[in-house]
């Protein structure tokens, strides 16, 4: 069996004030959590109640989770498990919190960093430079890294040299790149095709290959799934807890259900929801473990998408009156 998530939040907090964040104003939300009610003694508890005796990755999630004080001696605490670690972050306190402590725990720890260029997302601008850079060389020493980067025009136009970068990272250790659309406005639909073909380039070098056709096909995809009813692991094998400590199933789906009963299983469940808002999860969870392509799922669907999407498009406008 794929190996259960156990997704936490200890903050409804960020402070990198990203203006497309799709949480914002996650510089508004609360510092504190659940873990701050009840302490972290009886927090590490609460959450080892959820492996239900199975070997599980609990992951930090978010907003910030590196922003919250009990951060690191959670992680020690976690890592001294038999648990695996993942740590969804933006990167930047990394250089500064982490510890050579950390390393020798390295086979069991994952950082999934994401390249959040807040508000240089158009132009580049170096005044972040040298602090991801830090903290990317850190991570890499203290795990494997996964490093999300929306492929912005900036980007594009090489105005941060990116080989340099991935080169650096990659002969420091474990590291995998996502280089992934940019969403804004009229984005991805707008890349030049000199910009389309700078991204399949760096995609060929430092991702795994993948056709100009199937990069035509992402961006032309409204960033939604239709599978509902087909079988998928995700509920019976990832539960989500919020910064609150109150619990939900399924996050890709909506509305999300209650995670109270929430109970580990070797096997699928019909997904109940009329669309799949996040393509990785759906992917992943239902797609992947069926042995569909994404590509063809892409490209075999996307008439239909199209149609459905229109038609609940126009439901919802009815319904509310927008
Ligand atoms: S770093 Fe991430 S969570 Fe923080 S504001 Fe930016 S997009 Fe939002
Ligand atoms: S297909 Fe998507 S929405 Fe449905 S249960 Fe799976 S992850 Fe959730």
């Amino acid at each position: 069996m794929k190996r259960p998530v156990i997704q936490f939040a200890l903050n409804d907090y960020c402070s990198h004030r990203c203006w497309y964040c799709i949480s914002a104003p996650t510089w508004e939300g609360s510092k504190t959590g659940y873990i701050d009610k009840i302490g972290l003694d009886k927090y590490f508890d609460f959450l080892m109640g959820f492996t239900q005796g199975h070997t599980c990755t609990f992951r930090f999630g978010g907003q910030e989770p590196t922003e919250h004080p009990l951060f690191y001696p959670l992680l020690l605490k976690l890592l001294a498990t038999e648990h695996y670690i993942e740590v969804i972050t933006n990167g930047l306190k990394l250089e500064d919190i982490l510890t050579d402590e950390i390393i020798q725990y390295k086979n069991k720890i994952k950082w999934e960093m994401s390249y959040h260029l807040g508000m240089y997302i158009f132009d580049y601008s170096s005044s972040r430079e040298d602090k991801w850079n830090g903290s990317f060389i850190k991570a890499v020493k203290c795990g494997s890294v996964q490093l999300v980067i929306p492929m912005t025009p900036g980007l594009l136009r090489d105005e941060l040299n990116l080989d340099d970068l991935f080169n650096t990272l990659r002969d420091a250790g474990d590291v995998t790149f996502e280089l992934i659309e940019f969403y804004y406005k009229d984005y991805p639909r707008a890349y030049t095709q000199e910009e389309k073909q700078r991204w399949f380039e760096l995609r060929n070098e430092y991702q795994e290959p993948i056709s100009m056709e199937e990069i035509e096909s992402i961006i032309n995809i409204n960033r939604v799934m239709y599978l509902k009813g087909m079988p998928c692991y995700y509920m019976n094998r990832i539960v989500n807890i919020m910064y609150d400590g109150s619990t939900r199933l399924c996050g890709a789906g909506f509305p999300p259900k209650i995670g109270a009963g929430f109970k580990i299983k070797n096997h699928a469940s019909p997904c109940d929801y009329d669309s799949c808002n996040c393509i990785s999860l759906g992917y992943e969870n239902c797609l992947k473990p069926l042995g569909m392509n994404y590509t063809d799922y892409l490209l075999l669907n996307r008439p239909e998408i199209k149609k459905t999407f229109l038609k609940k498009a126009m439901v919802t406008i009815k319904k509310h009156g927008l």
